[in-house]
């Protein structure tokens, strides 16, 4: 994942011109929605405490992902994970909305496979990476920067602040 907000904000820069623009933006978060609801649940019916996510939060990366692995409940998380991000289920997902609720297909598709895009190569030494082709290949993605190292988020930001200026200002 890139945070969370930055989908979001990258799926309604892109797709602003479109009246169901909010759609994209909502759509681009369904993939760390998928997996991390449940792994938010299941943390706390691990038994473990709010102060003990914020507390994670500030560690560094490396213990962060130390103290995932040690968890009860890690494999199940793990497995959601690369669900999640698996750019074959969502082409078969996206197929299955287009059959069923073809409204929202094109926004679905589009949001979803954004945040695959955005995500693939910035998960270096990430607990689990990104496996597109998940569950038929366990084959990880080149990964060049973590996307929570302090540079990239402050390119990343710097760059939404430029286009969102255009977009304001009718540039785009
Ligand atoms: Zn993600």
């Amino acid at each position: 994942m890139v945070d969370f907000f930055s989908h979001a904000l990258w799926a309604y820069a892109l797709f602003h011109a479109r009246p169901d623009a909010l759609a994209y933006a909502a759509c681009s978060l369904l993939p760390d929605l998928a997996w991390g609801i449940p792994a938010i649940l299941l943390f706390f019916a691990s038994g473990r405490k709010l102060s003990e996510m914020r507390r994670w939060r500030h560690l560094p990366h490396e213990e962060m992902s130390k103290n995932l692995r040690k968890q009860p409940y890690f494999e199940n998380v793990r497995v959601a994970y690369h669900a999640s991000h698996s750019w074959l289920i969502a082409a078969f997902a996206s197929l299955v909305v287009w059959a069923f609720a073809p409204k929202i297909a094109l926004a679905f598709f589009s949001g979803v496979f954004l945040h695959l895009a955005m995500d693939v190569f910035v998960h270096k030494d990430s607990v689990n990476g990104q496996e597109p082709f998940y569950p038929l290949s366990h084959w990880r993605a080149p990964s060049f920067v973590h996307w929570s190292n302090k540079k990239f988020i402050a390119a990343n930001y710097a760059l939404l602040a430029i286009v969102y200026a255009l977009i304001l200002l009718g540039r785009v």
